[in-house]
């Protein structure tokens, strides 16, 4: 077992965090404060190579591994869980699926837009009815004479969803076959039947873009099916897979940002005539924000390595998801703890990672589902079936 980066993947994870420190940090508080979607900083995200990370170069993508696409993630995520979002729906959610399932045709016309950020994609599966049970599509697709599908129904809480040029939309062919009918389409969305909306009042992640997504006699032409009819629930868990594996990796990076900024915290700020971080209560928050961000560092890694070496990752992925989001939640938490009353406000940034971890538990698979799938594996007993 080697826990030693190769040279070139310290050398993109160095490139990295000083992009992230140097670009989206003194965006971040800001661009959270006036709840503004930063497309100027996604495009340098783009041009980092950062939205197709994962992507072979042949269609535009930076062709990295899994390791390498966590250290990215993390770098981006210790600062912006926004813009980490960002990363996490184009490349993993949307790109990934296109890989794994398009055409070379698709792959082509897509993959090389979505790697450069000219367009920014999305993936609709939840619905205002559907969330954990996302096999329960209510969104029907209908073939017309001429092979193309007409889709009518409604997206729920969909990230990029006011902005993307593409829509991955899963909908159900035929109710009688239930998740067997599923079928997921690339919707290009610059038609009048796709109809998306600004979602307000969310409590973190303040500078993403969440939509609802009415869907009104939307077309998608017969080439327009990603894999098959019938292997919807497939494309999406297979994107889930990559989508929880980024979230962990960007959980990691809330974890340290917690943990960084209350050290220097604890060592700046004086009571009882020493600095806060004398005292043995404030060194244990530390030092229990520590382990846990090692660990759902070394969670994530063994994901990754697993996805690197082609080798089944479901479980160790869900593991890794469902320990960094519950461990960015306590660390963000204590990390408020450390700076008493000034955590509470957000002139220290804290306030925002504490808001911005809370989603991670639900989006991509709460973390109920996650420890189901856990449960499937050890016991041959599929809940969720
Ligand atoms: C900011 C944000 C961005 C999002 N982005 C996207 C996106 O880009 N694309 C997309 O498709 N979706 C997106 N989502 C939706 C997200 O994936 C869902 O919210 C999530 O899957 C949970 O679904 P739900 O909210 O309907 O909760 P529900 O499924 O209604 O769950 C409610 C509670 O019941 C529990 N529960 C449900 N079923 C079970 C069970 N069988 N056993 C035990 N407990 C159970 C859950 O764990 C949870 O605690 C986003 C959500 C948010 C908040």
């Amino acid at each position: 077992m080697d826990f030693e980066l190769s040279d070139e993947q310290q050398l993109i994870r160095r490139t990295a965090r000083e992009f992230s420190d140097r670009e989206v940090a003194p965006r971040a508080t800001e661009n959270a404060r006036n709840q503004h979607f930063d497309l100027d900083l996604v495009a340098r995200i783009a041009d980092q190579g950062y939205l197709g990370a994962i992507v072979p170069r042949e269609y535009g993508g930076a062709g990295l591994d899994y390791i390498t696409y966590s250290l990215v993630t993390e770098e981006i995520g210790r600062n912006d869980s926004a813009m980490r979002t960002v990363i996490s729906v184009q490349t993993s959610l949307v790109c990934s699926s296109l890989l794994r399932w398009g055409t070379e045709e698709q792959k082509q016309r897509y993959l090389p837009r979505l790697c450069s950020g000219e367009w920014l994609g999305c993936f609709g599966l939840t619905e205002p009815d559907t969330g954990s049970d996302a096999a329960n599509q209510r969104t029907r697709a209908v073939r017309q004479d001429d092979g193309s599908w007409r889709i009518n129904g409604a997206k729920m809480w969909i990230s990029l969803g006011n902005h993307a040029r593409l829509a991955l939309v899963f909908a159900q062919t035929d109710p009688e076959m239930a998740h067997r009918g599923l079928a997921c389409f690339l919707v290009e969305t610059d038609q009048p039947g796709f109809q998306p909306s600004e979602l307000h009042g969310k409590m973190g992640l303040h500078a993403s873009d969440t939509a609802q997504i009415g869907l009104d006699d939307v077309v998608a032409p017969a080439d327009a099916v990603l894999g098959d009819i019938g292997d919807g629930f497939k494309v999406a868990m297979s994107a889930l897979d990559s989508g929880r594996y980024s979230v962990a990796a960007g959980c990691v990076g809330l974890c340290e940002a917690s943990l960084d900024a209350s050290v220097a915290y604890a060592k700046e700020r004086k009571q009882f005539g020493r600095p806060i971080a004398a005292f043995q209560l404030v060194q244990e928050m530390l030092a229990d924000m520590k382990v846990r961000t090692d660990a759902a560092r070394m969670l994530v890694w063994r994901a990754g390595a697993l996805k690197d070496a082609g080798k089944p990752s479901t479980t160790e992925t869900s593991i890794a998801k469902l320990y960094a989001t519950e461990a960015a939640c306590w660390c963000a938490d204590r990390a408020i703890q450390v700076h008493g009353g000034s955590g509470y406000v957000d002139d220290h940034p804290v306030e925002r990672y504490y808001r911005d971890a809370r989603v991670t538990t639900l989006y991509e698979g709460t973390s109920q589902i996650q420890k189901l799938i856990i449960g499937r594996a050890l016991t041959g007993v599929n809940a969720l079936a």
